[in-house]
C-alpha cells in the first residue's frame, strides 16, 4: 500500500482548484490524471524577459516586462477585429496592447486609462508600429515583482495556458511531501544534489536548474533500477521448473526453412536456462522479421516434449489471434493442443479451455493478458513467453500473480531493437539474447520520404500497386489530441480512397470491437482487401508477405522505433518492398535527420542508437514515442549518464538491507511508490 504521506500528491486532478471538465481535458491530452501527473510535468524551456523602462525597437521579438500607461481604447471595425490599447512607457513611446477575440470589457477592466500598469509580453514590431499581442501579464505595479525574470514554459495542448499550467504546478508542489532521503548520503554530497522536494520546486521555478532536475531523473531511474533488482532478487529466490524436452515433438516440425544461426544459438541459450531450478529470466531480442516466432515455439515445445505447459501473451487481440494461427498451422500433425484465451472467449469455449488448462489436455494457450488472470489455473505452466512487451510491467504483475508453487520460466521477446546502452536500464538484469542474423532471402525496402503535399501522386501510384496485383497499408498520422482523433483521421483517409477504389479499401483502427476487427485483418490477410487504412494498431507483428506496399502519412510525426515497426510490415514476401513516408510542410532539422536515417538504413539496432543520440541532442519526446513511456522525468541523456550510479547505489542497498527494512530501505519504498513500482514492493512481502 502506498504511504499516506503520498496521498494528496497521487490525488486525481480535480482535487486542483480550479480544474473542472473543462480544464480536464486539456489535461488528460497531456496524460496528466492526477496532482503527480502535473507535479513530473517538468516545463520544457523557459522564456527570459528582458526587464526594462524603454520600449525599443531593437527588442522586438522579445519577451520584456515593462511599466506602460494606457492613454487610449481603440475598438476599430467590427467584432472579429482586435480591441486596441495605446499605451506609453515613462519616455512617452507608443505600444499597442492587442486583444482579439475577447469582449473588451475585460482588458478595459485589467488596463484603465491613465493608470500604470506592469505588462510582460512578446514585443513585435508592425511596420513601424510596436506592438505586444494578448500580454502574458498585467499586474499593478507593485505585484510585478511576482514575476519572475525567467519564466518556465510548459507543454501544452489546445485548451490550456501557461499560466494556468504554471498555478496548476504550484498547487501540486503543495501537495508533495518533504520525503526521507533514499539516495545514499555520498553521492548526494559528491553532485550537490537537493533533497527531493526542493530539487521538485527548483525544477519547475527554473527550467534551466541542471542539477535539480538531474536529481529527479535520477530518483527516477534508480527506482527502475531498484525494482528490476528486487524482480531479479525475488526470481531467484523462487523454484521454477527445469525441463529438458527430448526432442520428439520438434523433430516432427516441418520448417519450410532451416533456423539461422542466430535462431539456433538463442534456442540453445533458452534450453539452457529452462534445465535450471531457478526460472529463466531472458530477452530475446530481434528486429521485425528476424523469426522470433520459431525461436518461441522451440522454447514452448521444448516445455511440452517435458510434459508441462507453455504460455503466450501478446499486447493485443489481433497479435494474439494471428500467433494462434501461425502456431495452430506450423503445429498441424504433431499431438500438441493449442488453445486461445482473450477476453472474447466467452461462455462455454471459455470454460473448455480453462478446463483444459487445469486438467493438462491443453499444452500451450496463447492469449492476452486475459491468460494471466485469477481464473485461469494451469496444472503445470513451466514457459511464459511474452511477445512485442517493452515494458516490464507485465512481468513484474505476472511474477506476482503466479499462483504456482513453482514460478514459470519467462521469456521476453521485444521487437523494439533498443541501444546496448539502454537494455540494462529496461531490462536489469535479464539474459539477452539477439537475433542478430535476418532470415537469408529478405527482400530489400525501399524507403521513400515524400511531402504531404504530393497526395495525389501517392494515391496514383497506391492505384497502378493494386491494378498489379499487390496489397499496400496506409497508416494515418497520429493526431495529438486523443485516440479519438487518429481514428477520425483513418475514418476520413479511409472514406475519400473508397471514392477512388471502392471496396477495396479496408479499415481497422483501436476502437473497433474485436469480432470486426478480424473480419477486416481476415478480409486483407486473404486478398481480398487490397488497402488496409489503419492507425498504429497495425504496429506490431502483424504479418501479410503480399503486402508491399506502406504509406505512412504524417511520418514526422512517429518516433523512428515506431516507424520501423510499421515498416517492418511490409517486405515480408519474395517482392521487393516500398515504404513511402509522407512528411508535412515545414521540419526542423532534427526532424529531417530522422527521415533520412529511414530512408538510409534498414537496421534496427543503428536506428535505435541514432534515435537516442538524435533525441539526446535535444529533440523532444514524444509522448507516444513507444517504449519510452516508462520514463517521465528522465531524458535519454540523463539515463546514459546516470544509469550506472543508479544501479550500482540500488544494488549496494539491496545488498545491505535486502528486505528494505532500514531508514534508507523504508526511504527507497517511498521512491518505488512514488514511480509507482508497486509491484516491486510487494515482491518484498510476498519474498
Ligand atoms: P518476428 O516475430 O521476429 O518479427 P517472425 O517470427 O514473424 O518474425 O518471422 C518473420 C518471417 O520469417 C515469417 O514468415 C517466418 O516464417 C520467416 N522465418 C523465420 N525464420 C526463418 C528462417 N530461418 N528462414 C527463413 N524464413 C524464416
Ligand atoms: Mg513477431
Amino acid at each position: 500500500m502506498r504511504p499516506d504521506i503520498l496521498n494528496p500528491l497521487f490525488a486525481e486532478i480535480s482535487a486542483l482548484k480550479g480544474v473542472g471538465p473543462a480544464l480536464a481535458r486539456p489535461l488528460e491530452r497531456l496524460g496528466l490524471a492526477r496532482a503527480v501527473d502535473v507535479a513530473f510535468h517538468l516545463p520544457i524551456s523557459w522564456v527570459d524577459r528582458k526587464l526594462t523602462d524603454t520600449l525599443d525597437m531593437a527588442d522586438a521579438g522579445r519577451i520584456i516586462g515593462i511599466v506602460l500607461t494606457p492613454v487610449e481604447y481603440k475598438a476599430s471595425g467590427g467584432t472579429r477585429a482586435p480591441f486596441r490599447v495605446h499605451a506609453t512607457d515613462s519616455q512617452g513611446n507608443y505600444v499597442s496592447l492587442i486583444f482579439f477575440g475577447r469582449n473588451s470589457g475585460w482588458p478595459r477592466k485589467l488596463l484603465p486609462i491613465g493608470e500604470p500598469r506592469f505588462v510582460s509580453g512578446k514585443l513585435d514590431l508592425y511596420g513601424q508600429d510596436l506592438q505586444i499581442v494578448h500580454p502574458d501579464h498585467v499586474l499593478p505595479t507593485d505585484e510585478a515583482k511576482d514575476i519572475p525574470e525567467r519564466e518556465p514554459v510548459y507543454g501544452l495542448s489546445e485548451g490550456l495556458t501557461n499560466n494556468r499550467m504554471r498555478e496548476l504546478a504550484a498547487q501540486a508542489l503543495q501537495r508533495a511531501p518533504e520525503l526521507p532521503e533514499w539516495i545514499e548520503p555520498s553521492v548526494l554530497a559528491h553532485r550537490d544534489w537537493p533533497g527531493w522536494h526542493e530539487a521538485l520546486a527548483r525544477a519547475h521555478k527554473d527550467p534551466a536548474d541542471a542539477t535539480a532536475k538531474a536529481r529527479l531523473a535520477y530518483d527516477e531511474i534508480f527506482a527502475g533500477q531498484l525494482a528490476l533488482m528486487l524482480v531479479r532478487a525475488s526470481s531467484r529466490k523462487r523454484r521454477g521448473m527445469p525441463v529438458q524436452g527430448d526432442g520428439r515433438l520438434r523433430s516432427l516440425l516441418k520448417l519450410p526453412f532451416a533456423p539461422t544461426g542466430a535462431q539456433r544459438r538463442s534456442i540453445g541459450e533458452i534450453e539452457g536456462d529452462m534445465v535450471q531450478a531457478t526460472p529463466m529470466l531472458r530477452l530475446l531480442q530481434g528486429d521485425v522479421g528476424s523469426g522470433k516466432t520459431l525461436v518461441a515455439l522451440m522454447a514452448l515445445l521444448n516445455a511440452v516434449e517435458a510434459g508441462a505447459q507453455g504460455a503466450m501473451l501478446a499486447p493485443t487481440e489481433i497479435l494474439a489471434r494471428q500467433h494462434f494461427a501461425t502456431l495452430q498451422k506450423m503445429l498441424a500433425g504433431l499431438p500438441v493442443n493449442i488453445a486461445i484465451l482473450t477476453g472474447r472467449e466467452k461462455g462455454k469455449a471459455r470454460e473448455a479451455t480453462l478446463m483444459g488448462l487445469a486438467d493438462g489436455s491443453i499444452h500451450i494457450l496463447v492469449g492476452t493478458h486475459a491468460i494471466f488472470q485469477e481464473a485461469v489455473q494451469y496444472r503445470n505452466l513451466a514457459l511464459a513467453v511474452i511477445d512485442e512487451q517493452h515494458r516490464f510491467g507485465v512481468a513484474q504483475r505476472m511474477m506476482l500473480t503466479a499462483k504456482a508453487e513453482l514460478t514459470p520460466h519467462l521469456l521476453v521477446m521485444t521487437a523494439t531493437p533498443i541501444p546496448r546502452t539502454l537494455t540494462l536500464t529496461y531490462y536489469g538484469e535479464m539474459e539477452v539474447s539477439r537475433l542478430d542474423e535476418m532470415p537469408p532471402g529478405r527482400q530489400p525496402i525501399e524507403t521513400r520520404v515524400l511531402s504531404a503535399s504530393r497526395l495525389d501522386e501517392v494515391v496514383e501510384a497506391l492505384g497502378r500497386h493494386i491494378a498489379t496485383g499487390g496489397q499496400a497499408y496506409w497508416v494515418c498520422p497520429l493526431v495529438e489530441e486523443s485516440e479519438n482523433s487518429d481514428q477520425a483521421a483513418a475514418e476520413a483517409r479511409a472514406e475519400s480512397l473508397r471514392m477512388r477504389f471502392g471496396d477495396a479499401i479496408g479499415l481497422v483502427h483501436g476502437r473497433m470491437k474485436g469480432p470486426e476487427k478480424d473480419m477486416v485483418m481476415d478480409a486483407f490477410a486473404s486478398n481480398r482487401t487490397k488497402v488496409l487504412v489503419a492507425t498504429t494498431v497495425i504496429e506490431v507483428g502483424v504479418d501479410v508477405p503480399n503486402a508491399t506496399l506502406m504509406i505512412i502519412e504524417g511520418a514526422d510525426r512517429f518516433g523512428l522505433a515506431q516507424l520501423h515497426q510499421l515498416r517492418g510490415r511490409v517486405g515480408r514476401g519474395d517482392k521487393p518492398s516500398v515504404c513511402l513516408l509522407l512528411r508535412g510542410g515545414a521540419l526542423g532539422e532534427t526532424s529531417r535527420a530522422r527521415l533520412a536515417l529511414m530512408r538510409e538504413t534498414n537496421d534496427g539496432f543503428r536506428i535505435a542508437e541514432e534515435d537516442l543520440r538524435l533525441r539526446g541532442a535535444g529533440e523532444l519526446l514524444g509522448t507516444r514515442q513507444s517504449g519510452e513511456a516508462q520514463f517521465r522525468l528522465a531524458n535519454p541523456e540523463q539515463i546514459a549518464t546516470l544509469i550506472d550510479l543508479a544501479r550500482d547505489d540500488a544494488r549496494l542497498l539491496i545488498d545491505r538491507d535486502g528486505g528494505l527494512d532500514s531508514g534508507r530501505g523504508q526511504a527507497a519504498r517511498t521512491c518505488l511508490y512514488l514511480f509507482e513500482r508497486d509491484a516491486a514492493v510487494g515482491l518484498l512481502r510476498s519474498g
